[in-house]
């Protein structure tokens, strides 16, 4: 009887669902819902996305990758519980990614229509969300911080987590991190806010942290365990910190005044900076539109430590 009842229900739910499905003729897939587990965290996700070539499964394996990269990096996801919206725009690729910290860390994010699975293994954009989420709320004027971490944080986290060449980010912070310095009239990273200065410029102060912290400990840290120290200590996006307690925790961590020093130099004033003197050092150039390496140059193990996976704790 029981039996014979739920097949009964389960016919009725299925013609009616089928029924459903006609009415809307131009939602190809239903809207659906899905979860990645990152280390310990959750990461909800829902699909209202009408017309997609793309699969759950395929964009499952999307937001997987990317919680895996921030993973790699900070050996932990950002946040114990993150709601991930997922919504479509008419066009190929993936754009609109915005990170909010309300219920306990939210990203919305849009994928194109005609989007593939190539589209999301080549995608930075969602790493790039999810990096915002490992570092406090930091009041306007340090919003360079905030995007500086996330541009800088988001290849290597996918170079560690065996996403994305060493080779490739290379070229690609040789060719735009000049965006990041100053030009005339600048008055600091605190005050200048412009699209360069703000994403690259902010970069430029992670890089520049990165290769000091690494200098001073003979490479046996750098700005990876500075931000590690950062989340480890509560300093994710949920909470406010002033700029000056996360990098006192972060130069706590790494023992010594890196962070601090280089953000007085460079807060309120153009500080400038000889970039192709370092690429030098770092032994990296760009010759035939790829990245070449010299693995003599005085600085090569730090390029070479900088992108190295590193253990979870
Ligand atoms: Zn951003």
């Amino acid at each position: 009887m029981t039996g014979s009842a739920s097949v009964n229900s389960f016919y009725l739910q299925t013609c009616f669902s089928f029924f459903l499905l006609m009415l809307v003729p131009h939602s190809l897939r239903a809207d659906g819902n899905f979860t990645v587990e990152a280390a310990s965290s959750k990461i909800d996700a829902t699909v209202s996305a009408d017309s997609l070539q793309l699969t759950d499964a395929q964009l499952q394996r999307w937001v997987q990758k990317a919680a895996d990269a921030v993973v790699a990096y900070y050996g932990r996801y950002a946040v114990p519980h993150l709601t991930l919206q997922i919504r479509s725009f008419d066009g190929k690729g993936v754009r609109g990614g915005q990170t909010f910290s309300r219920h306990g860390g939210f990203i919305r994010i849009a994928v194109g229509t005609q989007t593939g699975e190539d589209d999301l293994n080549s995608d930075w954009m969602l790493t790039h969300e999810m990096v915002h989420l490992t570092f406090p709320n930091m009041q306007d004027e340090h919003h360079w911080i905030e995007e500086g971490i996330a541009t800088y944080v988001e290849p290597v986290a996918r170079i560690q987590a065996g996403q994305f060449s060493a080779q490739r980010m290379w070229f690609e912070l040789v060719r735009d991190m000049p965006k990041g310095l100053p030009e005339s009239g600048d008055a600091g990273l605190d005050h200048t806010h412009t699209w360069g200065r703000t994403y690259w410029g902010g970069a430029l102060f992670c890089f520049l942290a990165d290769v000091e912290i690494r200098k001073q400990t003979q490479n046996k840290k750098g700005l990876q365990d500075a931000l590690r120290a950062i989340l480890n200590a509560g300093g994710d996006m949920r909470y406010d910190w002033p700029i000056e307690k996360a990098l006192q925790t972060g130069d706590r961590a790494v023992g010594g005044e890196v962070l601090l020093k280089l953000y007085e130099q460079m807060r309120d004033r153009p500080m400038q900076v000889d970039l192709d003197s370092l690429w030098k050092q770092l032994g990296v150039r760009i010759e035939n539109g790829t990245a070449q390496f010299n693995g003599n140059a005085p600085l090569a193990q730090i390029r070479e430590a900088i992108t190295a996976p590193k253990p979870r704790s």
